[in-house]
């Protein structure tokens, strides 16, 4: 018997609506593991002191999320290599030696997702069509390029985030202007939304979707609804279609094996706990 009651938990602001706590939960529950996932509703000016005071009080490591996830790079005393790529980290791990490693494993979720979901996948049959240039899109492109995607043709309404992401990620990018969407959406084998839009409460994706056709994949980020437009209008193109949550639940995998031991699997009862 041990007293250790090992704590993990979600760093945000807002937090409510973070869907995290179910999933570990959930996977603490089957795991017969007597820890718990909190979460943590912490501001700016806050975040140092809160993010130092947790290894002391049980926790083995936290998820970052919006608005910290660059912010919280400061922290690290070592960051992964992928990390370093995206410039921002969605997972801590608090170290027995003290230190704190940061890594960012949303790159990781996605392709595992679309592993999972399109099992036929190949990241080099053609161009990877990516929609949108923000956080989740600098994750999204590091892991196709790591993957070996050999074009990624990427549109955003604010080119010039567009352009710093060419020269941050290199050759294999070509920026096309955001009213050029419809025609990267005809021309490409994969397709990922990677905006906000389409979500609820956000406006719909407006783009020209008479170019889908089998054959291609789609994925959005998005996960609420799970039934974006985007993938409505692809399942009935027949495309094959990947919904956004697994993205949430495949990232989460490699957090938990780190913090708790054991490496969760990512299956129908862990979804139905999340969407409850
Ligand atoms: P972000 O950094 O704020 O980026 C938002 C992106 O959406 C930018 O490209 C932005 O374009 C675009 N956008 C927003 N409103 C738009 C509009 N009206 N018209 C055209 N483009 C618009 O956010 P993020 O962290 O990348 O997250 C993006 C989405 O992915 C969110 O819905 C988030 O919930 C989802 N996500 C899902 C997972 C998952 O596990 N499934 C993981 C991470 C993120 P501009 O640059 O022009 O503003």
């Amino acid at each position: 018997m041990t007293d250790e009651i090992p704590l993990a938990g979600v760093i945000g602001n807002p937090i409510g609506h973070s869907r995290s706590p179910r999933l570990h939960r959930h996977w603490l529950e089957r795991h017969g593991i007597a820890g718990d996932y909190i979460p943590l509703h912490v501001q700016e000016e806050h975040l140092d002191e809160v993010v130092r005071a947790l290894p002391k009080m049980g926790f083995v490591g936290v998820n970052i999320t919006i608005p910290h996830k660059v912010s919280v790079m400061r922290l690290a005393d070592q960051i992964s290599d992928r990390a370093i790529l995206i410039g921002a980290a969605n997972t801590l791990i608090f170290r027995r030696d003290g230190k704190i490693h940061a890594d960012n494993t949303d790159g990781y979720g996605f392709l595992a997702n679309l592993r999972a979901g399109a099992p036929d996948w190949r990241p080099d049959v053609g161009p990877v069509a990516v929609l949108g240039a923000g956080g989740a899109a600098r994750a999204v492109i590091e892991s196709l390029l790591a993957a070996g995607a050999t074009e990624i043709l990427l549109a955003n309404r604010t080119r010039p985030k567009a352009e710093a992401l060419k020269s941050d990620f290199g050759a294999r990018i070509r920026v096309v202007d955001w009213v050029q969407a419809g025609n990267i959406i005809e021309d490409a084998a994969t397709i990922v939304n990677t905006t906000s839009l389409g979500m609820t409460g956000a406006a719909e994706l407006r783009v020209p979707l008479d170019g889908l056709h089998p054959g291609q994949v789609v994925t959005d980020l998005v996960y609420n609804p799970l039934e974006t437009r985007l993938l409505a209008e692809a399942r009935a193109a027949g495309c094959v279609t990947v919904d956004g949550l697994g993205m949430l639940l495949h990232q989460a995998v490699p957090a938990f094996e780190r913090w708790f031991g054991v490496r969760p699997e990512v299956d129908d009862a862990v979804r139905a706990a999340v969407l409850e």
